[in-house]
């Protein structure tokens, strides 16, 4: 079976929006977003515009700020500046910062509940204690597919220990009932450990990585790869030589990407909620 993103991510985007919706009535505000960027690298500016996009079809105002340069120092404080600002109910840091900052230092300035992108220290420790009121986007998104497809194998490898994919995802998976096992470059006979496991989720940076004799017919691909090759798109799985032969494969694009698209606005949900029950 294709398991299609996009019917993963019109089913989140109307609920979303049926909320949003109701809390804009209710509270009488106007939920924004704020994207932070430094430099302009142009693949980062495609995500944030689709970001922006996204935001309009929800009733959530997505606002991008770029610095041309900036110090870590003053970045830091102007994170918390917006931390303090009840009209913004969401930050996302736009990756890559320029060489000289530190992504990871700066995005853990950021509120919890403002932490669209799942990315703090606090809201990744949170998942190893089950909540997971917030949690990284991409990680969710493998989940999201897993149960909306109803996948019921429940033994997983994961090809990536990251703190985007990875690890995070190992979390969600055991917070429902997967034995996980979290692979990487040194693991030693990765081929035998993707044939033991039914769910196989790439996610290595490699286009066709993931070729036919990493699966059986019992396998189920999810592909968290985007490879870009001129215009071209592409996952980690050798898509075409797979189809064919696994049980279930998600596409690329079309797959993990869209879902994930869709998951930092349910983050972004679930901190709004969380800022209207407690803190306004
Ligand atoms: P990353 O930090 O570079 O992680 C890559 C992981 O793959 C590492 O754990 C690495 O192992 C492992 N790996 C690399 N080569 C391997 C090999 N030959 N055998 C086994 N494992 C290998 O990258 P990332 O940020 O996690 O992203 C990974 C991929 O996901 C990229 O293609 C990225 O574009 C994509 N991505 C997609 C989404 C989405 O929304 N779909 C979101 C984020 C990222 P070591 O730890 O040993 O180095």
């Amino acid at each position: 079976m294709l398991l299609d993103g996009k019917n993963v991510a019109n089913e989140k985007m109307s609920r979303i929006r049926t909320e949003i919706d109701a809390i804009k009535d209710k509270y009488k505000i106007n939920p924004a977003l704020r994207l932070l960027q430094v430099g302009n690298d142009p693949a980062s500016t495609i995500y944030a515009n689709s970001k922006i996009k996204r935001g309009k079809r929800l009733g959530i105002e997505v606002e991008l700020e770029r610095f041309d340069t900036i110090n870590q120092s003053d970045f830091v404080d102007h994170i918390k500046s917006i931390n303090a600002r009840d009209d913004i109910n969401g930050i996302m840091i736009e990756s890559p910062l320029p060489d000289g900052m530190n992504f990871y230092d700066a995005v853990n300035n950021i509120s919890f509940y403002k932490d669209s992108d799942g990315m703090t220290a606090y809201n990744q420790g949170n998942l190893a204690m089950k909540n997971e009121m917030i949690a990284p986007a991409t990680a969710r998104a493998v989940v999201d597919i897993l149960e909306y497809y109803n996948i019921e194998e429940k033994r997983a490898c994961i090809i990536n220990r990251s703190p985007v994919v990875g690890r995070p995802l190992s979390m969600l998976l055991l917070n429902r009932d997967y034995t996980v096992t979290v692979c990487h470059s040194k693991t030693p006979d990765l081929r035998a450990v993707c044939m033991e496991n039914n769910v196989v989720i790439v996610a290595v940076g490699i286009p066709e990585f993931l070729d036919k004799t990493y699966v059986t017919e019992e396998s189920t691909v999810v592909d968290v790869g985007i490879n870009y090759s001129g215009e071209k798109i592409s996952g980690d799985a050798d898509f075409p030589a797979l189809e064919g032969i696994v049980k279930n494969i998600t596409p690329v694009p079309g797959g993990v990407g869209i879902v994930t698209a869709t998951d930092i606005f349910e983050n972004f949900l679930n901190g709004l909620k969380f800022q209207l029950k407690n803190i306004k």
